[in-house]
């Protein structure tokens, strides 16, 4: 019961790596509010197994790109639980286009969603952790949001989690000595995120890993778990890839 009694808000909880973070701070004892935007039924039956589990949970549909809807939810939260001890920015979209192919519309709804509504939960929550003078904020970037592998992924969703990871540093350092604000980098994981990748490619990929495989949601949630805990108390402005060794040779 790593998480016990912790309030924890984690953006995008309905599916993939978001859902696996909150059923696991669930199961760690933390009471978890379930965001999502579209995926409604999923984030209901993570409710009941949340609730199987003898946790607590709130549901709260936001589009954290849209900050009338970012402030209702972090007052909802409020309202239900009168503090929030994690907030985890982990919603995210990626557009399958190569850069001449990519869009405007594609470019603008991926840094809103990815970058924008990071900054927009961020700038919510800080508040009240700063007046709880604790808190901790993890980011889901990407290695493709790292200088070393910047060349992978496609251009807006590259740039989003480049920025994702300077707003990581400059939250650090704006939020301290109170907030903990780190980042956790996942190589290629096995969500609806990359189930468009052919699987030539996935081949490709799993040839460039360490470790030969892609990972699991549940690889990353273990990591934003130690991030949220006590056990990191000491890191802050930090990046951790969870990425099986890509792209080191
Ligand atoms: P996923 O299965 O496609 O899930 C994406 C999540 O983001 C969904 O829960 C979705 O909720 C939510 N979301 C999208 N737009 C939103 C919005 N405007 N407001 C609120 N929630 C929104 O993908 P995933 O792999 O779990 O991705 C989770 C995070 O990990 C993302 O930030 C992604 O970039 C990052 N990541 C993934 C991989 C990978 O290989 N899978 C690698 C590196 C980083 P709704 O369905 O309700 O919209």
């Amino acid at each position: 019961m790593r998480l016990k009694s912790k309030v924890v808000l984690v953006t995008g909880a309905g599916r993939g790596i978001g859902r696996a973070i909150a059923k696991l701070f669930a199961q760690e004892g933390a009471k978890v509010v379930i965001n999502y935007s579209k995926s409604e039924s999923e984030a209901a039956s993570l409710a009941k197994e949340i609730e199987e589990i003898g946790g607590e949970s709130l549901l709260v549909k936001a589009d954290v790109s849209k900050s009338d809807q970012v402030k209702e939810m972090v007052k909802r939260v409020i309202d239900r639980f009168g503090r929030i001890d994690v907030l985890v920015n982990n919603a995210g979209v990626l557009f399958p286009a190569s850069f001449l192919d990519s869009t405007e519309d594609m470019w603008n709804r991926t840094i809103d969603v990815n970058l924008k509504g990071a900054y927009l939960c961020s700038k919510e929550v800080a508040p009240i952790m700063l007046s709880q003078r604790k808190g901790k904020v993890i980011n889901i970037a990407s290695v493709c949001g790292l200088a070393q592998h910047s060349a992978l992924g496609n251009t807006p969703y590259a740039v989003s989690k480049a920025g994702l990871i300077g707003l990581t540093r400059s939250l650090a350092v704006n939020l301290g000595p109170y907030i903990n604000v780190n980042a956790i980098a996942p190589g290629v994981i096995d969500t609806d995120m990359v189930s468009f990748f052919t699987p030539e490619r996935k081949r490709m990929i799993i040839e460039e890993t360490l470790l030969k495989r892609v990972g699991r949601p549940e690889e990353v949630a273990k990591v934003a778990l130690f991030l949220a805990s006590e056990e990191s108390d000491f890191i802050t402005g930090e990046v951790i890839t969870v990425s099986g060794g890509r792209g080191m040779r």
